[in-house]
């Protein structure tokens, strides 16, 4: 007999019929002998919906009012999961967050948790009951209605698989697993059998459409086995997500390839090489609330460097804004050119710990097409580049084939 969790995402719950389907497969779960915890998201768009609907009422909703609206789309699914389970003749019991006692912090809107009470749950799971509880939502200390942050429903499953001591936490979603590459882009991409937490977050342009990132953090902290499938498939063991495996000769040295289109690229030029110039530029930038990603700075020359940072293209003239009229006269810099139409792409994997010659072949790859690099940076698992936009596509789909990920013919 196994413990398992099963989170199921707006879509699985998108409609009566839909929701009548889960039932049907938690019953069969069920059946086999497993003992069940669902985590449920709100049905598909309500949380949206209700977003919208405090935005009607206040410019800027306040966050504890806010959290009481978007909390109540879990609360209904969890009811209707649990009548329909009973309809199947299994016992279901629904819990809101604050049932169980998932104690977060007082962040609303993007509260942490901070501890789960597994009692009553495993108290209802010794009963022979499946457990419904509503993904997304907390209670503070004081007894306030918390949210996780959008997409949060995945770190319930997660943190609810942690504090049971789950044999597994399944997240239950529109697509079957984690591609090698966006199959938008390369209809060669394949469902990767297994990644590691590790290259998960590093895959994040990707991987956050799979799963919300502060989830997967979760899993690799307290070792849950998380494996991503589909909700509307009957067959198929989706992605295991998991711990690095150092027996495992034949894992792949590359996983995936990541890429961002919406990166913009700003350079402040001529600047003074001297202390303190870094954190001049960037903390203006940083107390703006924006969001700085590969940062790089030149080797001074005649006691003048340039210094290149990209930003998320939607907060790129902000960003310009401050450097030209705060920033640039104030260190005496030259001048802050910027180019809003940057895309990042990334090689990911485990395996370059142990492999050299990775950077080259990417290098060579994007070369043989003509692409410039702009940008380059590296981690111990991933190399990024930042491109012209416009060759995005064309460096995803050769970068995939020369890494050998395109999918064999049949
Ligand atoms: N319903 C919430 C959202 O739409 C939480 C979730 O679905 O995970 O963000
Ligand atoms: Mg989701």
């Amino acid at each position: 007999m196994a413990l398992i969790v099963q989170k199921y995402g707006g879509t699985s719950v998108g409609s009566p019929d839909r929701i009548k389907n889960v039932a049907r497969r938690v019953a069969k779960f069920k059946a086999l002998g497993n003992q069940v915890v669902v985590v449920v998201s709100a049905m598909s768009g309500e949380t949206n919906r209700l977003v919208a609907l405090a935005h009607e009422i206040q410019k800027h909703p306040d966050p504890r009012e806010l959290d009481v609206i978007i909390s109540t789309g879990e609360q209904v699914t969890i009811g209707l999961l649990s009548m329909a389970l009973k309809e199947h003749g299994v016992k279901a019991k629904s819990y809101t967050g604050a049932q169980v006692k998932i104690l977060t912090d007082s962040a609303h809107t993007k509260a942490r948790i901070v501890s789960i009470d597994e009692q009553n749950i495993m108290g209802d799971l010794e009963k022979d009951c499946v457990v419904v509880v509503a993904g997304f939502q907390g209670v503070d200390e004081h007894g306030n209605i918390t949210t996780l942050g959008r997409g949060g429903s995945d770190t319930t499953g997660v943190a609810i698989a942690a504090a049971l001591r789950a044999d597994e936490c399944q997240i239950y979603t529109d697509v079957d697993g984690v591609y090698t590459t966006d199959p938008r882009v390369v209809p060669e991409a394949r469902r990767l059998k297994s990644i590691t937490f590790e290259e998960m977050l590093e895959m994040s342009s990707m991987g956050s459409k799979v799963l919300q990132l502060r989830s997967v953090e979760f899993a690799g902290k307290y070792k849950v086995k998380l494996r991503v499938l589909s909700s509307f498939e009957e067959e198929g063991e989706g992605t295991l997500i998991t711990v690095e495996d150092n027996d495992k000769m034949e894992q792949a040295i590359i996983s995936g390839i990541a890429f961002n289109r919406d990166e913009a690229k700003i350079t402040v030029m001529g600047v003074p090489d001297k202390p303190g110039i870094a954190y001049q530029i960037l903390g203006p930038v940083s107390d703006a609330n924006i969001d700085v990603d590969i940062i790089i700075q030149n080797v001074g020359e005649d006691g003048a460097t340039d210094f290149s940072f990209t930003v998320h293209r939607n907060e790129y003239a902000k960003a310009m804004d401050i450097l030209k009229s705060k920033v640039q006269p104030h260190i005496g810099a030259r001048e802050v050119i910027g180019d809003s139409r940057a895309a990042k792409v990334s090689v990911v994997g485990v395996g370059m710990r142990s492999h050299v010659g990775i950077a080259s072949k990417m290098f060579r790859t994007l070369a043989e097409e003509g692409i410039n690099i702009q940008m380059i940076s590296t981690s111990e698992i991933k190399i990024s580049v930042v491109i012209d936009e416009k060759y995005l596509e064309l460096a995803v789909r050769v970068l995939h084939k020369a890494f050998g990920l395109d999918q064999e013919e049949a």
